[in-house]
């Protein structure tokens, strides 16, 4: 069981008010941890948020059973939408942090159907690094710098 799970929801965030049935919300599955619904600004048809009901703000505030429950949650959702619409591919994605996109802060996966031929494309453009640069910054994340 989660830390936070029988917690108040917060009075203020909207995903706690789908999952209270407070605000609509397009269900897509529900088990005990979580709630998977459709995106109301879809980058792709059949876009959706996998939630854990407990509330958590951000990928560094979740419960490892809560993140545990979401991600499975959203490999079942994948494999339901791969038997019924059918995409060609998916992204899994998640957002922490206001500088990294993230505008809820109810921690949610995005499920994203993708095809081949979608508008959607990397928000980065990929090109080679400075390796001394690359080594510098693994060296500070691993404690070495
Ligand atoms: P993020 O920017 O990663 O925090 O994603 C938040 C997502 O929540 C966005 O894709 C929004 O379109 C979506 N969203 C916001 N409000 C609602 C709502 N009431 N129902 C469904 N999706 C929502
Ligand atoms: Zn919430």
């Amino acid at each position: 069981m989660s830390e936070t799970e029988g917690a108040h929801p917060d009075p203020d965030c909207i995903f706690c008010k789908i999952i209270a049935g407070e605000l609509p919300g397009e269900i897509l599955a529900e088990d005990d941890h979580t709630v998977s619904f459709m995106d109301i600004n879809p980058a792709n048809p059949g876009h959706a948020l996998v939630i854990p009901r407990a509330h958590s703000k951000d990928l560094l505030d979740i419960s490892d059973a809560d993140l545990a429950a979401c991600t499975l949650a959203a490999r079942r959702l994948a494999r339901r939408m791969g038997e019924t619409i059918a995409p060609d591919g998916f992204n899994v994605l998640n957002c922490c942090g206001a500088a990294a996109w993230q505008t809820v802060f109810h921690f949610h996966l995005h499920v994203v159907p993708r095809n081949q031929d979608d508008p959607l494309e990397l928000p980065w453009i990929p090109r080679p690094g400075d390796p001394g640069e690359i080594k510098a910054t693994a060296d500070t994340i691993r404690g070495e710098g």
